[in-house]
């Protein structure tokens, strides 16, 4: 029934159905708009209505200046935590907002809209990356893109929000140390390694682009996961320059579009860079996932952290490229 797969980077385990025959039909999931007379997004935007339509500058709001408290629970039994060690732990919350009236999808926006999200996604990395932290704190801006209800989105305003955590998140840290165990096994880049084997063997594969390479991961976590790696070998996404940011923007939206075989699922898009200030460059490699929310986390995988998968990464993959190739002619 289930075919458990271990994930390359990660060692981490997923059981995935892959002997029987799949339904289209059972993956198609619409994402639940999110409800509301006005958008709080169109209400704050200080531009004049009259020139909104044209307007593609991004805004940087910040929701919370402190939305994180670290309290290592080991060492401070007592829960007795001096106010300077909270602040220093702490983090923030933010978000990147497209102008008024902007309410369409990522993978729908205009190509010039889309690219300035993702320029300010940069350039808003690079600054939070800039405040200052106490040296030995570790510091992980988190890039988060939630569509529809059901993947926790609170705002139906084209968005990306940010979060800055006083912590290397458990999964990012297991792509680490992974990457870096592959490099003293092979003396090469699992995510170099799994974008041209991938792209090789094709049954996986869903774009083969310039810069990119898109692909169902073998062992997903969940149904319809892409990972998007870029060929070029890079540990973190604020290095980039403004034409690789249009690039990467290009195969976004076109990743996220292929989603649409689906219906309109709703999902989670999320960057892997490395942590500021940590210095990866031969181990890491950074890439976005997508995450499609096509159903909820059942009893096993809440048990377990087994993941269970009820479509194959390699039917996903083809039904994607069936999409794309649609869309193309
Ligand atoms: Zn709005
Ligand atoms: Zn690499
Ligand atoms: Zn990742």
């Amino acid at each position: 029934m289930f075919e458990l797969r271990r994930d390359p980077v990660t060692g981490w385990w997923s059981a995935i159905v892959t002997d029987r025959t799949f339904e289209h039909a059972s993956f198609v999931v619409q994402a639940t708009p999110i409800e509301g007379t006005h958008c709080r997004h169109c209400d704050d935007d200080p531009t004049p209505s009259a020139d909104a339509a044209e307007e593609t500058a991004i805004r940087r709001v910040t929701l919370r200046q402190d939305a994180f408290h670290r309290i290592d629970t080991g060492q401070e039994r007592t829960g007795q935590l001096s106010v300077e060690q909270a602040m220093a732990a702490s983090g923030s919350w933010e978000i990147l907002v497209a102008p008024r009236e902007h309410h369409e999808r990522l993978a729908d926006a205009p190509p010039r809209l889309a690219v300035n999200l993702l320029r300010a996604l940069r350039d808003t990395m690079r600054e939070m990356a800039a405040e200052p932290r106490p040296d030995d704190e570790p510091r992980y801006i988190q890039a988060v893109q939630s569509y529809g209800m059901q993947a926790g989105s609170r705002s139906s305003h084209l968005n990306m929000e940010l979060y800055s955590i006083p912590q290397v998140p458990h999964w990012v840290a297991e792509e680490i140390g992974g990457g870096a165990r592959y490099v003293i096994k092979t003396r090469s880049c699992v995510w170099c390694s799994l974008a041209r084997s991938e792209e090789e063997s094709g049954e996986r594969l869903v774009l083969a682009e310039e810069r990119f390479v898109v692909f169902a991961p073998a062992a997903s976590r969940s149904a319809f996961e892409l990972m998007i790696v870029p060929r070029a070998h890079a540990a973190d996404f604020t290095t980039l320059d403004d034409d690789d940011i249009a690039a990467a923007t290009a195969t976004l939206q076109r990743t996220l579009g292929a989603l649409d075989a689906l219906g309109d699922p709703p999902y989670n898009l999320f960057l892997h860079t490395a942590p500021v200030g940590e210095r990866l460059d031969e181990t890491f490699h950074w890439h976005w996932e997508v995450h499609p929310r096509l159903r909820v986390i059942a009893g096993l995988e809440r048990a377990t952290a087994l993941a269970v998968n009820p479509a194959a990464p390699e039917y996903a993959a083809g039904l994607l490229r069936e999409h794309l190739g649609k869309g193309s002619v």
